[in-house]
């Protein structure tokens, strides 16, 4: 027998497996103590120690969740809550449809790391593949709706026409604060067009427009929100309003359905300025909520206006056709407080899904499913009819409203037990909505549920039951004409053409994507794995609590972990992106101060180096904004700190700042600040973007801040998606909970003292919370803690690897980075002309992901490799980075023409090295740089020209002949 005493591992060990932390956190312990090493520290800890201010370090802080889960009992977990969701047939309408996700769309999309572990495609010479699925998906709302040029989504469909309000403001030349919305909008979209219209003194008239133009109110307004059709289902010609709304000076808003839209008039058809809505029943989950993209389309004259991202068509180097985003320059962190909106993360890879299903289902298709609902909708009224049952409205796309007086709680009591949810207007009247999921089956359920229960012959019914749609709206022209959506009927079309695209795109699955401010980190597939179970994805977000109750449980875990984690008394899960937690911040801020009396406190200091959405929400709350400078090491400039603090003391409402900053270092006088700031009478917002390097180490609700937004698309491993989808909580101190964002149509969540819903749906993107979840779940306090300080450690190996070729522009004290390090190309550009564009666009080929461009300082890359990077991926890009400074030498000393050389004309493609070869280096440099032995990822087209892009503003598919360059 041998002794197997010594080093034996115990059994409980074994049983458990490898902890779930070990495999988030990218280096070996061996790869690490190099790491360490090359840093000059001993430990993790003494970097914590050396690299976190005293001040705001906790020491030993263990934080208080529960034991780490493995991957297989925090499955088990899920799902066991899972089981505890009851989602019912979901007839409750008001913009969230049953819908089918096309499996082979389901699989390859939307649980496929290549689409979902994207990044924005602002490298486009390598996301050409999204590109040009969003380019479709902009085809598909410009087509739909009638109005040429649709951006690549909105967040949902209330804060897209919210969007719409303030575009038209901006746009449009009436000077009233008067917004006209229609009284028939969805009940939640009116809410939030309330939240964001009060802080810019917009005052929200809802009209009765049942009647047409005569329902418009007397006096001027500058636009007006037309529903069709409405939350009531009922069905309008909206022309002759929108004549008179232009008649009168305004700009018209239609928020439209876009399935109605393959059988009904197009809005743009009937003279609207503006077109938004939800792409959602094109094939993507309800989700108890979200994420879903929303959309929003213009006319021609005011595309400019745009929020969001517009994808566009230029050509590459060659003169190849290619895609890239268009007008970047109004990209919010340039414009700052000139943005047209503060969106920055969007809906990506919900408006992917959304656009491949109108590809799979082409015209004729998406008409079918549209013409089902109508048929089903159509016969659900007839019977009810005859059988004594008052209906509503007479012509309708998908819902019928039934009178039933003082019975509305017993039909939809009624119906639960059938197994459908209904909509209950009000005492008197319930709503039902069919969609491409509704069978026969069904309708005799809810028939029996309004006191029909003698079951007719549906087919008899069908046959003689006439459509209800109004033959003035009927659809007469065409759309979807361009071949893609003609060509891949067959799921092997499909599935190549899926295959097809995301090939030409370097996502998380093929390279590390070292992208500061962005944390690219690990999307583990236990975390991704339960988001398409149907218990979760399958819930209507105004389904009563007990039907998402497992989800809920979600939801209160993640709100307290989070508290817990930042050192907040409360969090709100409702913003479905920074961006909109920055908002949602900020209004507390301003509720806060208007219940103190203290109303006239609306400037918002912000530093230089912000982030632009920080700007950009600021306006949109209200408030005005004051730049605090920063020296030359990138910090806030005490001094001038202090200046403005004094000066505006009487009208201060807050400062926001980025912890650690944008520059990636651990500023030592955040407490100084947050100690002025409140001395002042203002709040401190730090903005979480950065928490990646805070987690277990420092809280901010400890150090002096009121209230953050989180990332949880970049700190808790939910996936960028491309651009979206994003979730982004609030935490807050106890003084600021009253003033959370709450919902009109679920009371549970949110203060009743609140701001009013931020989002369409009471928790925003429920149905990806398990990810965020799952991930807290497994790293437990010292994995979560682990990993802040390998993410650390990464950035610090990367800029001691990297200085002496590329300078690294700021340390904190201890000349330590904090999670992200910014690479200084300006004296070098000066020196060689080769720009920071240049390397980033030759890293594609050494097949790698460029780093944040020029943020937040111009002529910079910022780089963050996060926790989740090995060794031999963290040294690949070093090894990069390095062989491209010797090109770089080469070509400033003379050895390579300055216009002639592997750096100006990157990227290469394959095409690019057949055929004549003439330049001053070979083939063999362009595309092997690192040798042939290394795995080659192809860059699909060469260096695109965005400005002529932007000159001449094309953002729908171009014809096939286009391509033949
Ligand atoms: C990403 C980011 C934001 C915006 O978040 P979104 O989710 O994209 O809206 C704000 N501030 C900083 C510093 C960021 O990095």
């Amino acid at each position: 027998m041998t002794d197997v005493t010594h080093d034996r591992i115990p059994l409980a060990a074994l049983e458990h497996g490898t902890p779930f932390a070990d495999r988030h956190v990218g280096p070996a312990p061996a790869e690490l103590a190099h790491m360490l090493d090359v840093i000059g520290v001993g430990s993790l800890e003494e970097l914590g120690q050396s690299a976190v201010p005293e001040g705001i370090r906790e020491r030993d802080l263990h934080l208080a969740l529960p034991e780490p889960a493995t991957e297989a009992q925090a499955l088990a977990e899920l799902r066991e809550l899972a089981g505890r969701c009851r989602p019912h047939a979901e007839m409750i309408g008001l913009g969230y449809y049953g819908t089918v996700t096309p499996p082979v769309i389901l699989r390859n999309v939307l649980e496929s790391p290549a689409w979902y572990t994207a990044y924005t495609p602002y490298q486009p010479e390598i996301s050409q593949g999204r590109l040009e699925a969003l380019l479709n998906f902009q085809t598909m709302v410009a087509d739909l709706t009638g109005v040429p040029v649709a951006n690549a989504s909105m967040l949902d469909e209330a804060t897209a026409a919210a969007e719409g309000m303030t575009l038209v403001r901006r746009a449009g030349r009436s000077k009233s604060p008067r917004f006209v919305v229609d009284a028939d909008t969805m009940p939640q979209t009116l809410e939030v067009l309330r939240t964001r219209a009060e802080p810019l003194g917009i005052e929200v008239v809802v009209a009765d427009l049942s009647e047409g133009a005569s329902g418009l109110p007397e006096g001027e307004f500058f636009g007006a929100l037309l529903a069709y059709p409405g939350a009531s289902g009922a069905l309008r010609d909206h022309e002759a309003v929108i004549s008179e709304v232009h008649e009168r000076g305004a700009m018209a808003v239609v928020s439209a359905d876009l399935l109605a839209l393959t059988l009904l008039r197009a809005p743009g058809e009937m003279g609207a300025d503006v077109v938004v809505g939800t792409t959602q029943r094109f094939g993507v989950p309800m989700g108890f909520g979200g994420p879903h993209a929303g959309y929003m389309a213009v006319r021609k004259g005011i595309e400019r206006q745009l929020p969001g991202r517009l994808v566009g068509v230029s050509v590459d180097s060659d003169g190849n056709l290619a895609y890239r985003l268009a007008l970047q320059t109004r990209e919010q962190h340039i414009r700052r407080e000139k943005a047209t909106s503060n969106i920055c993360t969007a809906q990506v890879l919900l408006a992917v899904v959304a656009s491949m299903y109108a590809v799979y289902h082409g015209p004729a298709g998406l008409k079918a499913i549209a013409t089902r609902a109508h048929r089903m909708a159509s016969v659900l009224a007839e019977r009810l009819r005859r059988g004594g049952v008052e209906v509503v409205h007479g012509e309708f796309f998908d819902t019928v409203v039934a009178r039933v007086p003082g019975k509305a709680d017993d039909v939809v009591s009624t119906a639960r037990r059938e197994g459908v949810n209904l909509r209950r207007v009000d005492g008197d009247h319930v709503g039902v909505s069919c969609d491409e999921t509704t069978t026969r089956a069904r309708l005799a359920a809810v028939w029996k549920a309004f006191g029909l229960p003698e079951q007719p012959d549906v087919d008899e019914l069908d046959a003689e039951t006439p459509d209800a749609l109004p033959t003035s709206l009927l659809r007469t022209s065409e759309y979807l004409t361009h071949p893609v959506f003609h060509t891949h009927r067959s799921e092997t079309s499909l599935l190549r053409y899926l295959r097809e695209l995301s090939d030409k795109d370097v996502a998380l699955d093929r390279s590390m994507i070292p992208l500061g401010s962005c944390t690219m980190k690990l999307n583990a597939t236990a975390e991704m794995e339960s988001i398409t179970w149907p218990e979760f994805s399958g819930l209507h977000p105004f389904a009563p609590a007990q039907d998402a109750e497992g989800l809920l449980r979600i939801v209160s875990d993640l709100e307290g972990w989070l508290a817990e984690i930042t050192g907040y008394d409360a969090v709100s899960l409702q913003p479905n992106a920074g961006s909109q937690g920055e908002f949602a911040g900020l209004l507390a801020i301003r509720a806060y101060h208007h219940s103190r009396g203290e109303a006239e406190r609306d400037v918002c200091l912000i530093p230089a180096s912000a982030h632009g959405t920080n700007a950009a929400s600021a306006i949109m709350a209200g408030l005005r904004v004051v730049v605090v400078r920063c020296d030359d090491q990138g910090n806030i400039e005490m001094d001038h700190l202090r200046e403005v603090v004094e000066e505006h003391k009487d009208d201060l409402a807050a400062i926001m700042i980025t912890y650690p900053s944008t520059h990636g270092v651990y500023e030592d006088t955040v407490q100084e600040v947050c100690g002025l700031v409140h001395d002042a009478g203002g709040q401190v917002y730090v903005d979480g973007a950065n928490l990646n390097a805070l987690i277990g180490l420092a809280r901010m609700g400890k150090f002096g801040s009121d209230v953050s937004h989180l990332n949880l698309h970049k700190t808790f491993c939910i996936p960028h998606g491309g651009g979206g989808p994003g979730v982004g909580p609030i935490g807050v101190r106890a003084h600021l909970a009253p003033f959370l964002p709450n919902h009109p149509l679920q009371p549970a969540a949110g203060p009743s003292t609140g701001v009013g819903p931020i989002s369409a749906a009471p928790w925003g993107s429920a149905s990806i919370l398990p990810i965020s979840w799952a991930y807290v779940r497994m790293m437990g306090s010292d994995g979560l803690r682990r990993a802040t300080l390998t993410a650390v450690a990464a950035a610090n190996y990367v800029a001691r690897r990297l200085d002496e070729y590329f300078p690294v522009l700021y340390t904190g004290s201890g000349g330590f980075v904090a999670h992200e390090c910014i690479l200084d190309l300006r004296p070098i550009t000066k020196s060689s002309g080769i720009t920071v564009d240049d390397v980033a666009k030759r890293l594609a080929d050494y097949g790698l992901h460029a780093p944040t461009m020029s943020f937040p300082v111009a002529g910079t890359l910022m780089v963050e490799p996060t926790e989740s990077e090995n060794l031999a991926e963290l040294d690949r890009f070093c090894e990069a980075m390095i062989a491209i400074r010797a090109e770089i030498d080469k070509v400033a000393a003379g050895q390579w023409p300055a216009d002639d050389n592997p750096l100006v004309n990157a990227p290469h493609t394959a095409a690019s090295l057949v055929g004549e070869w003439n330049h001053a280096y070979g083939r063999d440099v362009a595309a092997y740089p690192l040798g042939t032995r290394v795995a080659k990822v192809w860059p699909p087209v060469r260096r695109i020209d965005g400005a002529r892009g932007d000159r001449n503003l094309v953002c729908s598919c171009p014809p096939l002949s286009a391509y033949e360059g």
